[in-house]
């Protein structure tokens, strides 16, 4: 039993004499009736004469409204797609992009992929008939690239804005250039609340358009003293509700996929030991790699008598609305990117939410009846412990990937970039410096040939260094596979709780000396001989799902390279030019065994240790690069391969010196990296 004190109502907002819908009411109800009730729907005649009226609008309005799938079928109704221009909107997660479309095409009747369609990295499904057209804002960003007037586009939506994304908040700056030397292109920001105003400002004084919301009121409840262990208190109070009261969905906010199966393992244990002391229970996850198919039912109606439960990341935080909602658990967490510019080390790390969070969580409670939100920290934790709001992405990450799209876009001047709240200096500096020793760019800080190559992919660069530096050393083919299965992060061995032994075995089977790239392609090649076997992967412990993915992200890198005029060539006996040509890409994250048996990184003398899971754990070799650095306990190397530092100077004489990789113990990091930052500064 968890003690909760109940703190304070959320009134409610705007008017609620609409009836409250039961689910079996809102089961018989059609589509059409469905979209009648929405909030937006009263509106749908001024929305469109104020978007005829003005170039760019705000649109503002509560979580659930309506805006993400009415406003592109209003618009398409009102004649914006008749000349056979586009409305595009971006959103900041795949999974809603998908989702949102899936639910649009269901509402206009038509195939997914046809009039109504979805862009997401790796996958395109939209067609040449394609009107509606939701994306990724990283998407959208690539679009750039082939089209820098968006001259296909009658309107775009820059959706959920108040996330903040790196990507949607770089969109701003450059859709805010075009809709100067494009009348006719609408523009539409729109977010859930709070920062109409400080987009407004941004768009020179646009006008903004609210949507009153209609929130049935929610009592919030928080814990008495704090909870330790907040998976198993979700799953306290999950039992606790169900049993005490009356029927209505729950939904819990957790940190990501392994919170999500943790959290669902040990419900279902223990709603198995209550056994039909209870009420059916539906547990439904969501999350950003969940595949499709499982994504909709969190939709689906729960049937009469029973309870679902949605288990979910912060995507339905603003993004999804799922109906039915009354009671919300918040245990006030969710995993945020971080960044250190003076390492350049980037982690996700579960963070406290702020308050504004909070507030939308506990919003979810109350779209259709009184509602109520159960916090999982103390009103005192609330008040003296959460931010008001989130940084902004683009305070707190690696901005390498930006810089070189932006600078391909012609942009040279980022320092004087329109940014609605600018990155860090130092943070914008430190990726011009990668960008130039990956030799993206030159020493004016100009994008050379290697740079607008590297650009084609839309992959972090050093990833798509090492991509093209395949050509050089005749391996493309494997790099392909190299690349595809770095990008399904750490998702391919599958390890159940009551099978680890095998498992483990399984996955040492495929270890190859010489690193977990190369263990990693060992695991491609076979599943590729086999034909691309489900039955394979289930022997072997692979998760097949990975691996399909795995395949389709190569095969979108191999039109890429194609693109780019790189032939795929298989060299599969030489693993020392596999090797070199990681080393080409992810020269940076170079570490070395130091004499006391500890590894530290080149550039930042920073103690690393290598995975447990990796091939080398046993091996120990002198110099290795690892893919990503992850801190847990400890700050670990994942995905290492051994190399010889010799390449070093091969791949990356501009970078390191013979003397930065002497083996004197003595030495400190080195000296001269590239170019000054001074001099980098200055020459733009
Ligand atoms: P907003 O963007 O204002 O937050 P939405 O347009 O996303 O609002 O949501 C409007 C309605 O559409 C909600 O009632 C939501 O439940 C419903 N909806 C959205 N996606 C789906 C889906 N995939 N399946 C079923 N209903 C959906
Ligand atoms: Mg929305």
């Amino acid at each position: 039993q968890i003690e909760f004190v109940q703190a304070l109502k959320m009134p409610g907002t705007g008017d609620k004499k609409e009836p409250e819908m039961t689910e079996s009411q809102k089961k018989r109800m059609s589509i059409r009736e469905c979209q009648r009730s929405l909030p937006i729907f009263p509106f749908k005649k001024d929305f469109i004469a104020a978007v005829n009226e003005y170039q760019v609008l705000i649109i503002e309005g509560e979580t659930g409204s309506g805006k993400t799938t009415q406003i592109p079928q209003y618009l398409k109704e009102a004649g914006f797609c008749d000349d056979g221009k586009k409305v595009g909107c971006t959103q900041p997660r795949r999974v809603a992009a998908m989702s949102v479309a899936a639910r649009v095409a269901e509402e206009l009747g038509v195939k997914l992929g046809n009039e109504v369609g979805y862009s997401i990295r790796f996958e395109d499904c939209t067609s040449e008939r394609t009107l509606i057209k939701y994306m990724t804002d990283g998407m959208l960003l690539r679009e750039f690239l082939g089209e820098p007037d968006l001259s296909s586009y009658s309107v775009m939506i820059i959706d959920e804005a108040h996330e903040r994304t790196l990507h949607t908040d770089v969109l701003f700056g450059l859709i805010k250039d075009i809709a100067r030397f494009r009348p006719d292109l609408k523009l539409l920001i729109s977010s859930a609340t709070l920062d109409a105003e400080k987009f407004s400002e941004f768009f020179d004084e646009a006008p903004i358009f609210r949507i009153p919301g209609r929130r049935f009121p929610v009592d919030i409840y928080y814990t008495k003293a704090p909870e330790a262990d907040y998976i198993d208190a979700c799953v306290v109070t999950i039992l606790q509700i169900h049993v005490t009261q009356p029927l209505g969905d729950v939904l819990v906010f957790l940190t990501g996929q392994e919170e999500i199966e943790a959290c669902q393992e040990l419900l279902e244990e223990r709603v198995r030991r209550l056994g039909s002391k209870i009420k059916e229970l539906n547990i439904r996850p969501i999350y950003a790699n969940l595949p499709s198919e499982m994504q909709a039912k969190i939709f689906e109606p729960t049937p009469p008598g029973a309870r679902k439960v949605v288990l979910a990341t912060n995507i339905a935080e603003t993004s999804l609305t799922i109906d039915n909602i009354i009671y919300v658990i918040d245990p006030g967490f969710c995993k945020e990117n971080s960044y250190n510019a003076r390492t350049g080390m980037e982690s996700l790390i579960v963070t406290p939410i702020s308050k504004a969070s909070a507030n939308q969580r506990a919003g979810r409670a109350g779209r259709v009846a009184a509602g109520k939100c159960f916090r999982l920290y103390t009103a005192w934790a609330y008040k003296n412990e959460l931010e008001d709001c989130q940084r902004p992405e683009i305070q707190r990450v690696n901005l390498g990937n930006v810089v070189l799209l932006l600078k391909s876009l012609g942009i040279n001047d980022l320092i004087h970039f329109d940014f609605l709240d600018p990155p860090p200096h130092e943070t914008l500096v430190l990726a011009l410096e990668q960008l130039y020793a990956l030799g993206a760019l030159n020493h004016k800080g100009e994008l050379t040939k290697l740079g607008r190559r590297m650009a084609e992919f839309p992959v972090d660069p050093m990833m798509a260094k090492m991509l093209l530096a395949s050509e050089k050393y005749q391996c493309s083919d494997e790099i392909l596979s190299i690349a595809a299965m770095l990008s399904v992060n750490n998702s391919i061995f599958y390890r159940p709780k009551d099978k680890i032994i095998h498992a483990d075995k399984a996955r040492k089977d495929f270890f190859v000396k010489g690193g977990d790239h190369l263990t990693l392609l060992n695991v491609y090649k076979n599943w590729a001989d086999t034909g691309y076997s489900d039955q394979w992967c289930f022997e072997n412990y692979i998760q097949h799902r990975s691996m399909k993915r795995a395949r389709d992200v190569r095969e979108q890198l191999e039109g890429l390279m194609q693109r780019v005029e790189i032939e795929i060539i298989s060299n599969p006996l030489e693993t020392v030019n596999i090797r070199k040509t990681v080393t080409a890409g992810y020269f940076y994250h170079t570490a070395k065994l130091g004499e006391n048996g500890q590894y530290r990184t080149v550039k930042h003398q920073q103690q690393v240790m290598i995975h447990p899971n990796s091939a080398l754990f046993e091996d120990i070799p002198r110099w290795v690069i690892y893919h990503e650095l992850v801190f847990t306990t400890k700050e670990y190397m994942r995905q290492v391969i051994e190399i010889e530092s010799s390449w070093l100077l091969e791949v990356a004489p501009h970078y390191y010196k013979s003397k930065d990789l002497e083996d004197s113990r003595t030495k400190k990091m080195p000296k001269t990296v590239g170019k000054s930052k001074e001099e980098l500064s200055r020459a733009h």
